[in-house]
């Protein structure tokens, strides 16, 4: 299995440190508000990695994080007059509801930074004692970038060069560093954000040191993928080596991957350019299903630009599949049901010349859905692979056909839909009284001020496709 490796900037042969095993961590979102289908990227790509590594057999222990202390988490706590975790609960609430949409699967652990404070308390501590990092006069621990050696390995930058990027900027407030490219991995609290006790000042962690830590306490010292957006390429992922490998005395992670970014006319979908969707607003207007679909269908590493032509394409696509699966079902219940009825089971099983012909293709088209999946997870190749298999069911699946071959090309397809996480069975179809006594439920929440409970509900409509809008004249659904 071949990887992309940003550290060496080649495709490396796949190896494992520990043999059937692989340890992930994908540097998850800050949770101050719903997440746009930028921040959707990296999780659906990496969820098909994992899938990928597991239909191989090997044990993945993938981790991802949320960052639950931040800026913008207490501007918006501070806005709403809330305390920090409010925001941050709410929002994780909310990610792991489009996560689910998306069929993204959980991780084995989520950790949360707030969570994680003595173990980066402990790591900023080991720091200071080898030399890599300093507290300032007025509290805040700085991490001594010119003591490790390889800093600027992954970004293929020069410190130099650094250097003299940084000359004419003088940061307010960080009048303290010995050099400009010093990063924060502590800073004393402000007046009413939260904070936690340290041996140098009451405060909180640097953004960097959490994935450190975590990775470290859940994965180990040494992991084999570290993952996320190419945005996180510098300086986020550049000072977790460095605070990794300076705490550890051990290289970090084998394999650094990174997606590229999601555009809108070919410019990055991000909160500040206030170009973004939320993965809510898509879901208003398509099944999720289709935008997974749609962020596989290009290369991981190139950028994806969303547009109403290419969902559109990709939802067709995804029709055409689901149309070809409940046809196979349809035929292999039908097929099964004269085998048990005829009692000749034994001829049955025998494929007929065509299908021992399509059997063979079938074959080799899964040999080339995992050549493209093992040539850096090229699920754009395998996918075209899995719509070849589709052509093959259509025409070679008949009526008259064998139950073997029926059911080999119906689990084949089955098989490799799991593995890009596209469901092919069709949502069941849900009844109008089903739909009006959940929004009443809804309603009645909302009117009793539990609106986590009116948001659950809303959510909850929304697996079953139902989308809410609530008009002056009350409250409206429909079918997404
Ligand atoms: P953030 O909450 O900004 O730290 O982002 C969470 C994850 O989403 C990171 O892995 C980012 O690199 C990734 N990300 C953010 N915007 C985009 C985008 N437009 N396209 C692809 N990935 C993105
Ligand atoms: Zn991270």
């Amino acid at each position: 299995m071949k990887i992309y490796n940003t550290l060496s900037r080649r495709k490396e042969e796949f190896i494992p440190l520990e043999p059937g095993k692989v340890k992930m961590y994908v540097c998850g979102p800050t949770v101050y508000n719903l997440i746009h289908i930028g921040n959707a990227r990296p999780m659906v790509i990496f969820d098909t990695v994992r899938r990928y590594f597991e239909y191989k057999g090997y044990e993945v222990n993938f981790v991802s994080n949320f960052t639950d202390v931040d800026d913008k988490i207490i501007k918006k706590a501070v806005e709403e007059g809330v305390e920090s975790e409010v925001i941050s609960q709410r929002y994780i609430a909310e990610c792991k509801k489009d996560m689910e949409a998306l069929n993204v699967r959980p991780a084995t652990k989520h950790p949360l930074a707030t969570e994680e404070i003595p173990g980066m308390l402990q790591m900023i501590q080991t720091l200071i004692e080898k030399g890599h990092a300093y507290a300032a006069k007025d509290g805040t621990v700085y991490f001594r970038v010119k003591s490790f050696k390889e800093y600027g390995k992954l970004s293929h930058k020069n410190l130099d060069e650094l250097q003299s990027g940084f000359r004419e900027l003088k940061v307010t407030g960080e009048e303290g560093k010995e050099d400009p490219n010093d990063f924060v991995l502590w800073k004393p609290k402000k007046e009413g954000e939260p904070y936690w006790e340290s041996l140098w000042c009451q405060g909180r962690p640097g953004w960097h040191i959490e994935c450190s830590v975590m990775a470290k306490r859940y994965l180990g010292d040494q992991i084999d993928i570290h993952a996320g957006g190419e945005d996180l390429i510098f300086p986020h992922h550049e000072n977790e080596i460095a605070q990794s490998e300076a705490a550890n005395d051990k290289p970090f992670a084998t394999y650094w991957m990174h997606n590229g970014f999601l555009t809108i006319d070919s410019q990055k979908m991000s909160k500040s350019l206030n170009n973004f969707f939320t993965v809510r607003e898509i879901a208003d207007k398509y099944d999720l299903q289709v935008l997974r679909f749609f962020m596989l269908s290009a290369h991981y590493r190139s950028p994806l630009n969303f547009g109403a032509d290419l969902m559109e394409a990709s939802k067709n696509g995804l029709e055409r599949i689901l149309t070809a699966m409940d046809r196979l079902r349809g035929l292999e219940e039908k097929k099964r049901a004269e085998v048990k009825a005829s009692a000749k089971e034994e001829t049955s099983a025998l494929l007929n010349q065509e299908e021992v012909l399509a059997a063979e293709t079938l074959k080799e088209l899964v040999g080339k859905f995992e050549a493209a999946m093992e040539d850096d997870f090229n699920t754009a190749d395998a996918v075209s692979a899995l719509f070849e298999m589709v052509k093959l069911a259509n025409v070679s699946a008949k009526e008259d056909g064998t139950l073997t071959f029926i059911h080999e090309i119906r689990e084949a397809i089955d098989r490799l839909c799991q593995i890009l996480g596209i469901l092919t069975a069709r949502k069941a179809e849900v009844l109008d009284e089903e739909v009006e006594a959940l929004i009443a439920q809804r309603q009645a929440a909302r009117k009793n001020k539990d609106f986590a409970q009116a948001d659950a509900i809303r959510a909850q409509l929304l697996t079953m496709g139902i989308v809410l809008e609530d008009t002056r004249e009350g409250v409206k659904w429909k079918r997404a």
